[in-house]
């Protein structure tokens, strides 16, 4: 049987981590596949001293791996929506297999790319696009086939996941942090899409598809990022019995899907509250299965190349099988049955609230406070209120937990509470998720 040949298009981290661990494992792999698979080609600007490629057949324009007939896989690493775009759908207009890990891609534009790929037969695969080497669409595509998925909750940002790991641990503040995340190479050098919630909110539009049978709806998911948490959130937090995690939710609800990544405070006994550092983890609630969680590597050159190489072993697998590539369907799914589920407002989203402030310390003010909030429907769980450090020290930080109610009662709230004289300052608002 003639060998599957793969074109790589991107030697960066995670293309030379590909380029590594097919070469260094390539008989396993082989054995595991049925069949032969041999990089072929490789496209890259230049050479990367992470990987030997002297004796590979290398090409300095990517768009001659996509037009070369001999390729039967394009493995895309390049990244970004723009040329990686132009790439992946002249691979498919070849009729070229592809394999990307490029989140933004399938997020935004993986609804088309699905459809021109379904037109022509080929399969483009993306286990690597989320959560980096854990491989959680398998997991929710085939290993949870026979589930009514109620809702899912990940740990899928590990930058951010650091940044909150060492406020944590070592009390350094976010800006601290975030310097050192972009010296160890965690962050980029503009770190929006990573601590602003965008990363992970490509990701969980492509979970939440897989999940509930829906086209991805990445302009609907309600997104923000870890910027604003200060380490005296994470202190409380801590005294609550809580861990702050970005955590990216989908879940079923009575009138649609909820979709959102927030900062979440999640019970310290929960095992995904113990994720830390640049790891990973899901956590996925089906009908027959109960809870399941995933854990482990979300990012670097080797993990991500773990998936990528799983990917191809399938549509290896499926070539010497006598097949053209094609296994499960991209979102799971065949088309027909994705539907177009509206996605709940995020004011329509009830949740328990941890709410600080800094308020002045006189008698009275702890009353207007719960009298605000049992207007809206709101009670106070748990409540932290400091005394005060000093003397001089005329305000005290009031640390508290609401229960279960509406985004936009507990909105009208924070209004309320922000415009007595006794405040000082904005309300902090984190949600929290029990995920029991
Ligand atoms: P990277 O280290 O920046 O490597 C990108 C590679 O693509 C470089 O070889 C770069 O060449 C090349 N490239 C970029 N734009 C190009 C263009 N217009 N024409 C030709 N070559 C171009 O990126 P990476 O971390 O490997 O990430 C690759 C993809 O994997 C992205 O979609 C990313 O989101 C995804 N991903 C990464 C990780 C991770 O841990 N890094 C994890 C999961 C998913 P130059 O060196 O010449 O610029």
């Amino acid at each position: 049987m003639k060998p599957v040949k793969v074109g790589l298009c991107g030697l960066g981290t995670v293309g030379s981590g590909t380029f590594n661990l097919l070469t260094r494992n390539v008989s396993d792999i082989n054995a595991r596949a049925g069949i032969e698979i041999e990089i072929s080609q490789i496209g890259a600007r230049r050479d990367n001293p992470d990987c030997d490629t002297s004796a590979a057949n290398l090409s300095r324009d990517i768009f001659d791996v996509v037009n070369n007939p001999e390729i039967d896989v394009v493995v895309e690493l390049i990244g970004g929506t723009t040329v990686a775009k132009d790439l992946v759908v002249q691979a498919i207009a070849n009729g070229k297999h592809v394999v990307t890990a490029n989140k933004a891609l399938i997020a935004e534009f993986g609804n088309d790319i699905f459809a021109a790929a379904a037109d022509k037969g080929v399969v483009v695969a993306y286990e690597a696009a989320v959560a980096g080497g854990i491989p959680i669409i398998k997991a929710l595509r085939e290993g949870l086939a026979a589930n009514r998925i109620e809702w899912l909750a990940g740990i899928i940002n590990g930058t951010g996941n650091f940044i909150l790991t060492e406020m944590k641990d070592k009390g350094r503040d976010f800006a601290d942090v975030l310097k050192e995340a972009q010296d160890l190479g965690y962050a980029e050098a503009d770190p929006t899409f990573d601590v602003e919630g965008i990363d992970a909110a490509h990701k969980l539009v492509i979970l939440a598809s897989l999940a509930f049978a829906m086209p991805l709806q990445y302009d609907k998911v309600f997104c923000e990022g870890i910027s604003a948490i200060q380490p005296i959130d994470v202190q409380y937090a801590d005294e609550l019995g809580y861990r702050i995690k970005h955590l990216g939710v989908a879940r079923r609800h009575q009138d649609g899907i909820e979709l959102r990544v927030h900062p979440t405070l999640i019970p310290q006994k929960r095992l995904i509250a113990n994720v830390d550092g640049v790891m990973n983890s899901v956590l996925v609630q089906g009908d027959g299965v109960g809870p399941t969680l995933y854990y482990g590597a979300g990012a670097g050159g080797e993990p991500t190349a773990s998936a990528i190489i799983a990917d191809v072993v399938d549509i290896a697998r499926s070539i010497a099988n006598g097949g053209k590539g094609q296994g499960a369907q991209a979102l799971g799914y065949i088309p027909e049955h994705l539907v177009n589920h509206p996605i709940v407002p995020i004011e329509e989203v009830e949740t328990t609230s941890y709410l600080r402030m800094s308020a002045l310390d006189q008698a009275g003010v702890m009353n207007k406070i719960t009298q605000i909030l049992s207007s809206v429907g709101a009670s106070i769980e748990a409540l932290i209120q400091k005394e005060p450090q000093s003397s001089g020290q005329d305000h005290v930080d009031i640390a508290l937990l609401t229960n279960r109610v509406k985004e936009k009662q507990i909105n009208q709230a924070l209004l309320e509470i922000e415009a007595l004289e006794a405040i000082s300052g904005k309300v902090s608002r984190i949600r929290v998720e029990s995920l029991g």
